[in-house]
C-alpha cells in the first residue's frame, strides 16, 4: 500500500490559497455597524478594462483616485466623496487625440442584506454589503461611464476638418479656402467642351 502523500490540506500558505485581493473591495471590519461611525478612504486603484464609449474611455490600468467617506447608517454603509480618472479619446470633430480627466462626485448607499432598503428596492437598483465588505468598482464604473462625453472634442471650439482637403481647420491659415472649381479641373472642363464640339459627327444632310 503506497504511503499517503505527505502534503496536508492545511499546509499551503493562506496567501497562496487566497485569490489576488480585489483593490476595489473595502473591508468594513474597521468601520463596524454602529450607526454614525465613519471612515476615510484615500486610495488609487488601477482602472479595469471596459470603462469606455466609442470615442473615449479610461485606459485600462490608469490610476483611479478615490477620496471617499464611508459612514455607517441604519440601513447599511453610505459612501460619498469624489473620484478622479484620466480619460483618453479621439476628437469627434478633427480626430486628434484627446487627453482629459474627470472629477466626479459620488454618493451611494450599500444596503445590508435583509435591511428595509434591500427589501423595498428592485434587485438591480440596490448595491449590497457582501460579507462585511463592499465592492466599489461597479458603482464607480457606472458613475464614470455615465459622465463620459458622447462626442469628445480636443478643444471647446474645435472647428473640425476642412471639407475640401481634410486638414484640421484650426491648423490652417484663416484665409484657407478652396476654389469652387479647382484650376486643374477648369482646363480639363474647357477641353471637354471643345472636344464635344469637335467630335460631333458632321450632319450627313449637309454633305
Ligand atoms: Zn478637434
Ligand atoms: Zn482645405
Amino acid at each position: 500500500m503506497p504511503a499517503a502523500p505527505s502534503r496536508r490540506p492545511g499546509a499551503a500558505s493562506p496567501d497562496a490559497r487566497r485569490p489576488a485581493a480585489n483593490p476595489w473591495a473595502v473591508e468594513l471590519r474597521e468601520l463596524g455597524r454602529r450607526a454614525g461611525s465613519m471612515q476615510e478612504l484615500d486610495r488609487t486603484v488601477p482602472a479595469p478594462d471596459g470603462w469606455r464609449l466609442e470615442l473615449v474611455g479610461v485606459p485600462e490600468g490608469a490610476p483611479v483616485h478615490l477620496r471617499l467617506r464611508l459612514e455607517s447608517v441604519m440601513e447599511g454603509v453610505l459612501v460619498s466623496g469624489d473620484v478622479e480618472v484620466p480619460v483618453e479619446g479621439q476628437c469627434a470633430r478633427c480626430l486628434e487625440p484627446v487627453h482629459d480627466s474627470l472629477q466626479l462626485d459620488v454618493q451611494e448607499l450599500y444596503a445590508y442584506p435583509g435591511s428595509t432598503t434591500e427589501a423595498t428596492s428592485e434587485e438591480d437598483e440596490v448595491r449590497l454589503v457582501e460579507g462585511e465588505r463592499i465592492d466599489l468598482e461597479p458603482m464607480v464604473r457606472d458613475t464614470v461611464v455615465l459622465a463620459l462625453p458622447l462626442s469628445p472634442t480636443c478643444t471647446d471650439d474645435c472647428a473640425g476638418l476642412c471639407s475640401g482637403c481634410g486638414q484640421r481647420i484650426d491648423d490652417l491659415p484663416a484665409d484657407h479656402s478652396h476654389e469652387l472649381v479647382d484650376p486643374r479641373w477648369a482646363g480639363l472642363a474647357g477641353r471637354l467642351t471643345t472636344g464635344a464640339v469637335t467630335d460631333r459627327p458632321d450632319d450627313p444632310e449637309e454633305n
